[in-house]
């Protein structure tokens, strides 16, 4: 039995956390349950699984929660994130908030010697040598929910990193993959948020028709697995159905492959090393589209120019592209701003940041985070007042 806590419980991945958790009743328990402020799905998900403590970021949401149920005790505010991360009675932490939010819960489970099934990849972006080096010291562990990575660790399969020559992630290449870029500058969220393959929160969609998310996903890998950038490669394959490759110094390719559904990676995370047998829809072979795979058009790529080149800068480098990044995001959900002007002002904030070395403590990197973001907002004004 895993006993569950699931933080972003009421999302795109909470969601299906929570499907598993009803296809597993022996296997998965859910414990505790956190969202931001949508009190009325979580309490839907506290009766339905019989969930002691519920989290909601927003105080005024966690006082609805309050008079609304009774069925358990209502924690609020950020820090509750990372108390119900940390509590005893917790195996296994799912950390599906969206996010540089997500960060102090995946430092508060690790340091706790929990195992975080991690889709808040923010985490990792922002801190992820810090993660490491207190997993190492907690015993703790991060084991990827991105389906990408997912496929990596199911293909390396506890191999030593020597062993590989290269790991290629695969994207689908969003909503916006055959569009001239100069035509897509004044894309609405409404056409940005329609993505061909996945089905998922706004954040993240957005990321992808940048290709942020792929940016991201790189750096991700790049700690993960411990293999420097020059030995991690992005294909374009719109079918996402392969995941990932990884290339063994033999020169022998292994990949991983399945439908798109994240319940599958999610499963993966919870159960492994275990294989537990599952009722999800299966893979077709012989009624597969062909598969294809192209290199990715850096015109069309800019967030994973940018990431690489964060990445490349090091230290709080990859945090400022985060914190810059969801602000932006934000701003263009709201119509604050254009399609067109979110990767130039995130190359902005980049541009002029001085990126702190050495050993980064976790203080140093939410400073970071703090200033790209004001950092951003400024230089969205300008281009607001035009
Ligand atoms: P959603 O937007 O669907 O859900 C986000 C969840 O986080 C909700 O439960 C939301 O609560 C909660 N949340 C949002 N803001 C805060 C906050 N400030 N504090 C606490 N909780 C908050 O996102 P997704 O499920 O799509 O993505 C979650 C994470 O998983 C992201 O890091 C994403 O990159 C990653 N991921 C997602 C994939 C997918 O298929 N969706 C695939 C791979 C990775 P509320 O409902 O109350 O707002
Ligand atoms: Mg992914």
């Amino acid at each position: 039995m895993r006993r569950v806590a699931l933080l972003g419980a009421t999302g795109s991945i909470g969601t299906a956390a929570q499907d598993l958790a009803r296809a597993y009743p022996d296997r998965i328990r859910l414990v505790s349950l956190a969202a931001r402020s949508n009190h009325e799905a979580l309490i839907r998900a506290a009766e339905e699984f019989r969930v002691p403590r519920i989290a909601l970021v927003d105080p005024e949401a966690a006082r609805r929660a309050r008079s609304a149920w009774k069925g358990g005790e209502v924690l609020e505010g950020e820090e509750a994130l990372a108390a119900l991360a940390a509590e005893d009675g917790v195996d296994v932490v799912v950390n599906a908030v969206v996010g540089g939010i997500g960060l102090k819960p995946t430092v508060a489970a690790l340091s706790a010697g929990k195992r975080v099934a991690l889709a808040n990849k923010e985490s990792v972006v922002l801190a992820g040598e810090l993660l490491l080096g207190i997993a190492k010291r907690s015993g703790g562990s991060l084991v990827p929910v991105d389906s990408e990575h997912s496929g990596v660790a199911q293909c390396l399969a506890a191999r030593p990193v020597s062993d590989v020559r290269r790991v290629t992630l695969t994207a689908s290449g969003g909503p916006f993959l055959r569009r001239a870029p100069a035509s897509i500058q004044d894309a609405t969220p409404a056409e940005v948020l329609k993505h061909p393959t996945w089905s998922m929160g706004e954040r993240i969609t957005v990321d992808c028709a940048t290709l942020m998310n792929k940016g991201f996903e790189v750096i991700e890998a790049r700690w993960l697995f411990g293999l420097p950038p020059d030995r991690l490669d992005v294909v374009i394959h719109p079918q996402s159905i392969v995941h990932a490759f990884v290339e063994f110094v033999d020169g022998s390719v292994l990949a991983q492959l399945s439908i798109p559904d994240m319940r599958l990676p999610l499963l993966y995370a919870l159960s492994a090393p275990e294989r537990w047998t599952s009722e999800l829809p299966r893979l077709q072979l012989l009624d597969l589209p062909s598969l294809s795979f192209e290199r990715p058009d850096p015109a069309r790529s800019p967030g994973l120019t940018l990431a690489r080149r964060a990445l490349e800068a090091g230290g709080t480098s990859t945090a400022v592209l985060n914190a810059a990044d969801e602000e932006a995001v934000r701003l263009f959900l709201e119509k604050k701003i254009r399609f067109g002007d979110l990767m130039p002002l995130v190359e902005e904030v980049l541009g002029a940041h001085r990126p702190q070395g050495g050993a980064l403590t976790l203080e140093s990197i939410l400073e970071a985070d703090r200033w790209a973001r004001a950092r951003l907002h400024e230089a969205a004004a300008n281009v607001a007042r035009g």
